[in-house]
């Protein structure tokens, strides 16, 4: 029998085993190659021993809080993370939170639509990975999209990896009116996953970070009832 080629290796974080074993086998038949830890500190271990391609981190762990496995885990890579949530105010800690995951599944959840925005998520990140594009430079900004650098007058900027994305992005379509469902497809990449709501609350986030007067952006601006525009 000739042996599959892996879809990607998958870092499964959930202590249900009633969700954990099921859905890992799900992924095996799938192609893919899931390894699977009922804890943070296994997380966090298993994370950085094994190089998963994607990571599903459960929120509520027996050893810890899933959003502060989120963070440590950004502080070294940029793998993509998908957090797992219970419906309800688990959700809540979520929406609207910039832990700078990716993406999010509410419990219960299907295995086959799930597998499918793993699929959307590693097939963008790939393609990120094979086209390190060239630095920019508008009007003071400079990004290197290969280190991930962003630096306005000679400062460097500390962005999450969206904000990053989506200040590439509207730097990349100056002078484009770009719409928030736009955004969403371009730099978030699926559906409705998050809602335009975080396209708002990450396009503040950029301007306290970017803008000298955020009340008054300059380069990030509100195109009333269309979108934001770069002016650059
Ligand atoms: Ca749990």
């Amino acid at each position: 029998m000739a042996i599959q080629p892996s879809g990607g290796r998958i870092l499964v974080v959930e202590d249900e085993e009633s969700i954990s074993q099921p859905f890992a086998e799900a992924l095996r038949r799938a192609g893919f190659e899931p390894i699977v830890t009922a804890t943070a500190a296994g997380a966090l271990e298993l994370a950085a021993s094994t190089e998963p391609d994607l990571v599903m981190l459960d929120l509520a762990l027996p050893d810890g809080d899933g959003r502060d496995v989120c963070r440590e885990l950004r502080r070294h890579s940029d793998v993509p993370i998908m957090m797992l949530t219970a419906r309800g105010t688990e959700m809540d800690k979520i929406v609207g939170l910039e832990l700078g995951a990716d993406d999010y599944v509410v419990k219960p959840f299907s295995a086959a639509e799930v597998i499918s925005r793993i699929r959307a998520v590693l097939r963008r990140s790939s393609r990120a990975a094979e086209a390190p594009a060239k630095p920019i430079e508008v009007a003071g900004v400079e990004l290197d999209p290969g280190a991930r650098i962003a630096r306005l007058n000679g400062r460097e900027l500390e962005l999450s990896r969206k904000e990053f994305d989506l200040l590439r992005y509207l730097v990349e379509h100056r002078d484009e009116v770009i719409t928030r469902d736009r955004l969403l497809d371009e730099v978030w990449g699926y559906e409705q996953f998050p809602t335009t709501r975080t396209v708002d609350t990450h396009i503040l986030r950029l301007r306290q970070k970017f803008e000298a007067d955020p009340e008054r952006p300059a380069y990030i601006l509100t195109v009333h009832g269309q979108g934001y525009r770069f002016a650059g």
